[in-house]
């Protein structure tokens, strides 16, 4: 039987050789694999089970050498718990994220999914556990349906619609003509950064993945469409370990453990209520957001 990655990587490269040209799927494959990686390595199939626990010991990661990025990180994600990262503009989170799925090899140390090693499963196979909404999200030359069920030949119409209205996607098709059948990203139509947001977070929600990883998603969505997003984005951690990263901290309030990340160090860590009675650097951050937020709503 196909596992979902291998589906998703035959679905694109038919796709990309009817459309005649070849784009990549998702930013995710468009970057490179860890160098060094053992691509024999055997998957245990239905592993790991959904929402395993993540820990990371001693991990050291830099993208030159002497230059580390993570420093150190010893982090420990329970079964189930959504977990967000913060934290100012190069503290790491993005390579975390890029540790978690393999594109990169630390230094030293690991991470491990329900107590095994992430090296000791097959790169596509790791993947293929991982629903990702990157920053970024590359559409496929083809329509919004196959966008959205990207590489789940099986998924219907209606399961389809359901995730789009979830994300908040629903009202953008229906006012398309060929609703559905769009066809968008390179000489297609054009989404917008928030457009394409939420058609990763549709895509997502189809994909009932163990782990979802999350790297800015409401980034650049208005507030009123950033709290319904956060509500469809809830309903996918509640079935997987969810880690998120955001510079806007309205998206992470409600995390189980929110993880401030500073120079590659856990600067500090605890839930919303904790951090603000801490009066460190996320209270900091919340504050200067607060009253940014302010100051655009009395412009
Ligand atoms: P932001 O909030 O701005 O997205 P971040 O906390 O996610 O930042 P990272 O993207 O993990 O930070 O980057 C951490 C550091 O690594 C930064 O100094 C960045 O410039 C550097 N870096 C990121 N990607 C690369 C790369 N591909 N090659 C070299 N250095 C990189």
């Amino acid at each position: 039987m196909m596992r979902p990655l291998e589906i998703i990587g035959s679905a694109a490269r038919d796709l990309a050789r009817a459309y005649g040209f070849v784009q990549p799927l998702l930013s995710v494959l468009r970057e490179p694999t860890e160098p060094g990686h053992n691509a024999a390595t055997t998957s245990t199939p239905g592993w790991p089970r959904s929402a395993p626990s993540i820990r990371i010991e001693g991990l050291t990661f830099g993208y030159e050498p002497g230059r580390p990025v993570i420093r150190e990180l010893d982090l420990e994600i329970p079964a189930g718990s959504t977990t967000a990262i913060v934290g100012p503009s190069g503290s790491g989170k993005s390579s975390l994220i890029r540790l978690m799925l393999r594109l990169y090899a630390p230094q030293s140390g690991r991470i491990l999914l329900d107590g095994c090693p992430i090296e000791s499963l097959g790169v596509a196979h790791l993947r293929s556990r991982i629903a990702l909404v990157p920053q970024d999200t590359t559409l496929l030359h083809a329509s919004i349906a196959t966008n959205i069920a990207l590489g789940r030949q099986d998924t219907g119409h209606a399961d389809i619609a359901r995730a789009a209205t979830d994300a908040q996607l629903d009202q953008l098709v229906e006012s398309l003509p060929s609703r559905y059948e769009t066809v968008v990203g390179e000489r297609g139509l054009k989404l917008s950064g928030g457009e394409r947001q939420r058609l990763a977070i549709a895509r997502a929600l189809l994909r009932q993945s163990a782990i979802f990883l999350l790297d800015e998603p409401t980034s650049m969505l208005d507030s009123k469409t950033e709290s319904a997003v956060l509500q469809a984005i809830r309903k996918i951690a509640a079935n997987s370990t969810t880690l998120i990263v955001a510079h806007r901290l309205s998206t992470v309030m409600d995390a189980d453990e929110i993880i401030v990340l500073d120079q590659g160090r856990i600067h500090e860590r605890g839930t919303h209520a904790d951090l603000l009675a801490t009066g460190g650097l996320y209270s900091q951050l919340w504050r200067r957001q607060a009253e940014g937020n302010e100051a655009s709503r009395d412009q």
